[in-house]
């Protein structure tokens, strides 16, 4: 009989991870607490090491339709424009990695991944109230008053994560000091820019802003963030002011307020993450993505983790389904140690994108000329890695 498995959350992470697992061979529904599968307005890039995992799930064609391959990476100052790095993507990334890098609407990839799980086995307005284990079954209670039973229950339901707290007891995320302003520009209103395809980083005193195009090029993502010393909101995200933005980004590149001046609407969210969890499985419950590893956004690669963990888990489900535990505790030792490093490398990123204007700064804009952290040497730990079969 075929191992039984209900994955809380239907975000990235947990879609894909069930998509990984229908095809080993799992028995597994996806339980989402939203009225529909869906993302926020928003980008995402998605970076070789999971875009070959999701071709595996059969998905190329629907990446491809929704998609931008951008063709490289530009990183620039703030104020003059001065390049500071560029790298090549496109074809080349994928001659060298075996799969390509994409730019999506978060929307469109949620929607091509629910797309891609049978009806029957992806439950919307379910919300996780509580969890039992009995014995090698476990029991998900939801709020709309249905419950479900599994051999496996993974907790994909991100940084707020519930199953988080039912198994391992409350904990506040925390503040990280940065906000974070988003938007999304339609290409009419900024063809005037002459925007290239490629991924956009922007690096001044105390912030970035980074922007690519997405939706088959009708729309320009675009992302502030900047360092605030305090966040007294009640909720992490609200509807910004998009004066706010341009305030904030005084003096900066004329291309770079001439996106956030086209801001339609802006909305502004306060980044938080947590400290690493000792362990992300208890019995016969464990956790993937935000839910265990939130990271700040730096590395581009919270997403990408979260389609690592999920296949990974499948692999070691398909090749281990009469030890559970054993898979899930090898589970935990393979995927460590690289999410904690990808945390730990967006918290660097962090501080080099923002460095003020000085000595610090002319020391790293020197190393990104003579040895850039964008070459294909530089990046082959992150994008050859093979999830799936790394176990
Ligand atoms: C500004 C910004 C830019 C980023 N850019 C990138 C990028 O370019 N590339 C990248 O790889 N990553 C990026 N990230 C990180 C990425 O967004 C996250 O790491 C990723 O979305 C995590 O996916 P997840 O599925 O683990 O969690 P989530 O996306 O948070 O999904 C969790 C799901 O669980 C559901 N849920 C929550 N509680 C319950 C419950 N009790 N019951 C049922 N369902 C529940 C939620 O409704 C949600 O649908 C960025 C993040 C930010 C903030």
């Amino acid at each position: 009989m075929s191992l039984q498995v209900a994955v809380i959350g239907g975000g990235i992470g947990g879609l894909s991870a069930g998509l990984a697992m229908s095809k080993a061979g799992c028995d597994v529904h996806v339980y989402e607490q939203a009225a529909k599968f869906g993302e926020i307005g928003a980008g995402i890039q998605i970076s070789p090491n999971a875009s070959r995992l999701l071709y595996r799930l059969g998905l190329k064609d629907a990446m491809d339709a929704w998609g931008v391959r951008p063709a490289g990476v530009h990183q620039r100052r703030w104020d003059d424009g001065r390049t500071l790095q560029r790298a090549p993507l496109g074809p080349a990334v994928e001659a060298a990695f075996g799969a390509p890098y994409y730019h999506f609407h978060r929307g469109d990839l949620a929607a091509l991944l629910a797309a891609a799980l049978p009806g029957e086995r992806a439950h919307c307005r379910h919300r996780l109230v509580g969890i039992e284990e009995k014995g090698a079954r476990v029991i998900a209670r939801f709020e709309n008053g249905a419950s479900a039973e599994a051999d496996v229950l993974v907790g994909a339901d991100g940084i707020h994560s519930r199953v988080r707290d039912l198994s391992f007891g409350p904990e506040k995320p925390r503040f990280t000091g940065c906000v974070a302003w988003r938007g999304l520009v339609p290409a009419e209103r900024i063809a005037h820019l002459d925007i290239e395809v490629v991924s956009h980083l922007w690096m001044g005193p105390g912030g970035h802003c980074v922007h690519y195009w997405v939706s088959a090029k009708r729309l320009m993502n675009v992302v502030c963030i900047v360092e605030r010393g305090t966040w007294t909101g009640e909720s992490w995200t609200d509807k910004g002011r998009v004066a706010d933005v341009l305030a904030r980004y005084e003096g900066w590149h004329p291309i770079v307020r001439g996106l956030i001046g086209a801001f339609p609407e802006t909305f502004i969210w306060a980044l938080h993450d947590r400290a690493p969890l000792p362990n992300w499985t208890k019995g016969r419950v464990t956790l993937l993505g935000d839910a265990c590893h939130p990271m700040l956004p730096m590395a581009a690669q919270g997403a990408a983790q979260a389609i690592e963990d999920g296949a990974a888990l499948a692999s070691l489900l398909e090749a281990m389904p009469d030890d559970v535990s054993g898979a899930l505790a090898r589970y935990e030792t393979v995927r460590k140690p690289r999410a904690t490093r990808l945390q730990q490398v967006s918290a660097v990123n962090r501080t080099r994108f923002h460095l003020p204007d000085g000595p610090e700064q002319q020391k790293r804009d020197e190393l990104m000329v003579t040895s850039g952290d964008r070459t294909f040497a530089a990046l082959n730990w992150l994008y050859e890695h093979d999830a799936a079969t790394a176990i």
